[in-house]
């Protein structure tokens, strides 16, 4: 089972993780709600976990162009 991270705006790969070592309260899993879990956190069959984050590039275009954010996040 691996944890693969993939920016939500452009879907590249941003790395994974082994999570036979974690358990998700070590990424940090439990402090999203059950509705920001199932934005963000995406099981596939196989038992690998997908999570969309914002890669770098795709920060600092919505910080110059906030406008292209469509989805407004209530962590900001
Ligand atoms: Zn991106």
């Amino acid at each position: 089972m691996a944890v693969n991270y993939i920016c939500r705006h452009c879907k590249s790969a941003m790395g994974s993780i082994d999570s036979t070592q974690i358990s998700e309260s070590q990424l940090g899993f439990h402090f999203l709600t059950l509705e920001e879990r199932s934005d963000i956190i995406a099981y596939n069959p196989n038992g690998d976990v997908t999570v969309k984050v914002v890669c770098d590039y795709c920060r600092e275009a919505i910080e110059s162009n906030p406008e292209l954010l469509l989805v407004s996040s209530p962590l900001q």
